[in-house]
Order: structure tokens, then C-alpha cells, then sequence
């Protein structure tokens, strides 16, 4: 195995903040476009996508849409939350540069997000989403949206709801006022618990006849912490997720039919991924840090930017820069880059720091120290590492951690000058401030799997 060159986190830490107070370029050219679509797919695997490698899962209109989009394989979320995530992908900065760490947290009145910048340039701003209990507008994500819809699902657990986000999505760029038109799309439906609506629910194992038709998080717990676990009830799960996915993909279709791809650009990307039973037994993503909860889709298509596959690193901190590069803004201000523009990163650069802080009930806070490379997983409450070549072991199955080396140590000593040099800070969301969540929100937060 051969080793990258050794990080120096002074330089990593340097050049966070050297970003976050870089001064803004001139604007570019203002393209000719009127519509901006920032699709965010909640819970969304990379590995997922027919366009990505997948052989199996059913995505014909995210493929036909990347066969003219730049496609970043190797796009990385910085937390694998729901508030914090989609606050780092609107504003560009990372949970410890604007704050929220944890779902249901704040945004700080002195964070600017990109629809508080294009709203400014004269863009209409419109968003719609479909999770009120992580991105409902009392966490601030609001800011900036001349309209802030949110789906309430018709069902509990929601199945389909997607298609009302869909149809909220349509109207929302059909009500043209004369300035161009920047809509964020949220879509919750890959989320727990897997529940896709007919014939997606029977898409991918219709034979199953176990005891879980009925989508609850019962089967998650048990699959969990059973001794017996039946390995169809494993794949049935597998295939209810992978039926959300291709339940996705005909929204996505509808949702671009009115668009003309000749005056819009289109971003789709993912707040995390999500754990399918690979690493400890578990189906969720908030308590974990490997690839299948870090890596998530980056799609882009512009009118005048060619497609293909890139490579290089890209990151959800990335979305903010990169868009307002493409809505002709400057692209400075953030911790991220413009993609279509700026060298891809190299050596030092590639390194990227991800975190995860679940329920205070149901696991440790962690941290992960990431390069092209390798990877550094460390939860310093229950003092766990954990290491893996990324390389030989994309899947992250064979833990390093044992080996003593010394590059492993040196990224554990450099993960933790970071979170010393960037402390985490207190967590307060607005439960905190409430004195406890309300029982609707906590009957809401138990049947997505977040709370202990
Ligand atoms: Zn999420």
C-alpha cells in the first residue's frame, strides 16, 4: 500500500478559514438563463444512480438527465443530518462555520445563504420541502425564499408524498413574475421508513411475505439487535429503499417536463446517504460516517457547460459557490468552490472533515478525517478508531486500526488539533430553547428513526 503525502491540519485549518474570508471575484458573465433548480434528495445514495454503476436500481431520468451533466462521482456531505446538511449546501460553509451541528438547530441571522444572494441580484427565490420537523422555516433555512412550502405528507408514515412536492415544485416554476427563477426542491421520501407507493413498493421483491409489509422502524430495531435475523427481511428493507429511489426518479421526470434545459441549469445532489445493513447492522444514516452515508450524488447540467464524468473531489459545500458561479454571482465568500471553474484539488486540499452528532440517547458524537485516499473514523467519547484504505477497501470493511501505522496516527493527531482548533461548540436546538420537544415532534422524530 502506498501512502499519500502526510497531512499538516495547520495548513488544513488555515485553509478553512483562509476561504471563508476570501474576497468575492468580480462577477462573471450573466449567463442567459431564467431558471436555477437546486434538487435536493434527502437520503440518497451515490451508488444508487444507473449513471453512477448501479445495474440494478431503475433511474432512467436521472440518467438521461447526467448523459448532458457534468457527473462529480466522488461528492462528499459534510454531515449526514438533515438541518445541518442543507444549511452547509445553501450557505457553503461547514457545520462549524455556521454553526449547526445538529438537526433542529437555528441558522445564525448573520450566516448569508445563496437565496439571500440571488434574492439580492434580482433573482425570485422559491423553495419547497418536505420534512417540516428538520427543514421547517423556525431553523432559518427560509432566509432568503420569497416562498417557503412545506409538504405535509397525507399519510403517516408518508408513501408517495413525493409527488406532491413534485406537483408544488411545477406550480412554483410555472408562476413566472418576470425575474429569473432560482427553486431548491427537497425530497424526503428515501428517508426512513422505506415505504414506497404501488408499483414501486413491488418493484424490486415482490415474492417477499414476511412479516414486515407494513413499513415501520419496528424491523430496523429488530434486524439491529436480533440474534436470528432472517436475510429476507434484510433484502425486503434493501428493496423498499431501492423502490423510494426509483419512485425518485419518476418525480425527478416530472419535475424537469416544463423545463427548458436550454435556458435552466439543474443541480441534483443528496444531504447524506444512507446505511443499508452493511456496517453494524444498521438501516439509517445519522449515526454513521462511512462512505455510504458520506457519499452522495452531484449532478449538474447548464446550458452551456459540457457533461461527462469529473473525478476530482466535490463536496456539498461545494453547491453554493457553484451556483452562483453559474447564476454569473461571485463565487467567494464561502469555505466552498466554484466546480466549473477552480483547480481541482490536490495533496493538502483533499483533505475534509465530516462529523456526526445523533440524539444524545442513541450514540456518541464522530468524527471522520477524509482524503482521497483514506479515511480516519474516531468517536472520542467512546475512544473508537477506526481506518481504512480507501483504495483496496471502498467498502470499508477491513479496519486498519490495529496495524500501527504511522500515517493512521498522524491523521488521528491531525483530527484532533482540528477539533481543537475549531471546537464543535454547544449544541442548542430550538427544543433546548422550549424546554423539550413537544409530543407531536417527538412522536415525529421517533417514527424517522432519530431519536434514542
Ligand atoms: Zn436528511
Amino acid at each position: 500500500m502506498t501512502w499519500p503525502r502526510v497531512l499538516g491540519l495547520v495548513l488544513l485549518a488555515g485553509a478553512l478559514a483562509g476561504c471563508a474570508r476570501e474576497p468575492a471575484k468580480a462577477p462573471a458573465d450573466r449567463p442567459d438563463l431564467d431558471t436555477l433548480v437546486l434538487v435536493t434528495l434527502d437520503t440518497f445514495r451515490q451508488d444508487r444512480l444507473g449513471s453512477n454503476g448501479d445495474p440494478q436500481t431503475r433511474t432512467p431520468n436521472f440518467d438521461r438527465f447526467a448523459r448532458r451533466a457534468a457527473c462529480w462521482r466522488n461528492a462528499v456531505t459534510a454531515i449526514p443530518l438533515t438541518t445541518p446538511s442543507h444549511a452547509t449546501i445553501l450557505s457553503g460553509l461547514s457545520p462549524r462555520g455556521h454553526g449547526l451541528i445538529a438537526n433542529r438547530m437555528r441558522l445564525d441571522e448573520s450566516v448569508v445563504t445563496l437565496p439571500m444572494r440571488l434574492r439580492d441580484a434580482g433573482w425570485r427565490t422559491a423553495a419547497v420541502v418536505s420534512a417540516r420537523v428538520v427543514l421547517g422555516p423556525e431553523f432559518g433555512l427560509d432566509r432568503g425564499f420569497d416562498t417557503y412550502d412545506v409538504i405535509e405528507p397525507a399519510t403517516r408514515p408518508a408513501s408517495g408524498e413525493g409527488a406532491q412536492t413534485t406537483e408544488t415544485a411545477r406550480r412554483l416554476l410555472a408562476e413566472h413574475d418576470g425575474r429569473p427563477t432560482f427553486l431548491w426542491a427537497h425530497f424526503f421520501d428515501a428517508h426512513l421508513p422505506y415505504a414506497p407507493p404501488a408499483p414501486w413498493d413491488g418493484l424490486y421483491d415482490s415474492g417477499y411475505d414476511g412479516a414486515y409489509r407494513e413499513p415501520s422502524l419496528g424491523l430496523q430495531r429488530e434486524l439491529a439487535e436480533g440474534d436470528d435475523v432472517d436475510a429476507r427481511d434484510v433484502a425486503w428493507l434493501a428493496a423498499q429503499y431501492a423502490g423510494e429511489i426509483s419512485f425518485l426518479d419518476r418525480c425527478f421526470g416530472d419535475l424537469l417536463r416544463d423545463v427548458d434545459l436550454d435556458r435552466a441549469a439543474v443541480l441534483v445532489t443528496a444531504d447524506h446517504g444512507e446505511g443499508l445493513y452493511e456496517h453494524r447492522r444498521y438501516f439509517g444514516h445519522d449515526t454513521l460516517l462511512y462512505d455510504t452515508a458520506l457519499r452522495v450524488p452531484f449532478l449538474l447540467r447548464t446550458p452551456d457547460a459540457r457533461g461527462g464524468v469529473r473525478s476530482e473531489d466535490a463536496r456539498t459545500l461545494d453547491v453554493a459557490a457553484t451556483l452562483a458561479g453559474v447564476a454569473g454571482l461571485p463565487t467567494g465568500g464561502t469555505e466552498g468552490r466554484d466546480l466549473r471553474r477552480a483547480a481541482p484539488r490536490t495533496g493538502d486540499d483533499t483533505a475534509f472533515v465530516a462529523e456526526t452528532h445523533p440524539a444524545r440517547e442513541k450514540a456518541w458524537p464522530s468524527y471522520a478525517l477524509r482524503n482521497g485516499d483514506s479515511k480516519l473514523i474516531w468517536s472520542p467519547r467512546s475512544r473508537t478508531r477506526e481506518c481504512y484504505d480507501l483504495v483496496s477497501d471502498p467498502a470499508e470493511r477491513h479496519d486498519l486500526s490495529g496495524e500501527g501505522s504511522d500515517y493512521f496516527r498522524i491523521l488521528g493527531e491531525d483530527l484532533e488539533l482540528d477539533l481543537r482548533t475549531r471546537p464543535t461548540g454547544t449544541i442548542r436546538t430550538v427544543d433546548d430553547e422550549r424546554g423539550g420537544p413537544d409530543d407531536a415532534t417527538l412522536e415525529q422524530l421517533k417514527a424517522l428513526g432519530y431519536a434514542g
